[in-house]
């Protein structure tokens, strides 16, 4: 059964052993066994990856990175590449989280990240958001833009492995998402800015998420009236209750 909506957990340091992380997993298992439409991917941090990854080889819940080094092998102290994620079962990796770019990530920079991911076979998520809404709309040129250029040098035949994460930073880690009608809105607005990149038929298919503040109250309302082909939801990732 083809699976249309992405589900995916960032779990940055919100979980901090290797007991916690295997409880976390084992209940988002069971829960996304239920899903049958939706892919539910987790993103522990680097540490974790190899705790979280099922041993039997169950798919019922793929692993995702948070972020992955531009750097294919060598001297690079402190960094992991995306073959090697691979090699430990990665199959998603976020790239360009606004955590990261306010950490020193230009677009450049993500566009490196995405290339890298996806020459090791793997899928970037690609998040992008502004920071604030002015009435006169500006947002969306920065939105536009910083799609552009973190997709810069992106073949086109890689298109159909890119998903794309908003997030509008405002809402992330706020107390309340963004309206599900505006979700819808700006929806389109990526995609259409996808399809000029890439073409029409990559655009109807590249997965578009919602994140920023997401619960398992709105989660529902975000997929169904904001249209979103998925979500990435972070601090109520690791809430057992609420995810996915
Ligand atoms: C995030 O940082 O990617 C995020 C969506 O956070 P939260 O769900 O906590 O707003």
């Amino acid at each position: 059964m083809a699976k249309d909506k992405l589900v995916v957990g960032n779990w940055k340091m919100y979980v901090g052993t290797v007991e916690e992380a295997k409880r976390i997993v084992l209940k988002i298992r069971r829960t996304a066994l239920q899903l049958e439409h939706t892919e539910t991917v987790v993103c522990p941090p680097y540490v974790l990856i190899p705790f979280c990854v099922s041993r039997k080889g169950n798919k019922t819940v793929l692993i995702g990175s948070q972020t992955v080094s531009f750097e294919k092998e060598g001297s690079h102290t402190g960094e992991v590449g995306a073959s090697m994620l691979r090699d430990v079962g990665v199959t998603y990796v976020l790239a360009g989280h606004s955590e990261e770019r306010s950490a020193g990530d230009t677009d450049q920079i993500v566009s490196k990240r995405i290339l890298a991911v996806l020459d090791a076979g793997l899928k970037p998520i690609v998040c992008v958001g502004e920071n604030e809404r002015d009435p006169g709309g500006s947002y969306l040129e920065v939105l536009k833009n910083q799609i552009k250029n973190s997709l810069h040098g992106i073949p086109k035949e890689q298109a159909r492995n890119i998903v794309i994460a908003y997030e509008p930073i405002w809402a992330i880690g706020a107390k309340g998402a963004m309206e599900p009608t505006n979700i819808h809105e700006t929806m389109l607005f990526v995609k259409k800015t996808f399809s000029d990149l890439f073409g029409h038929g990559p655009a109807m298919k590249v997965k578009v998420l919602y994140g920023g503040a997401v619960n398992h109250r709105n989660a529902l309302d975000i997929i169904t009236i904001g249209k979103a082909d998925g979500l990435l939801v972070g601090r109520e990732s690791v809430n057992m209750a609420g995810f996915p």
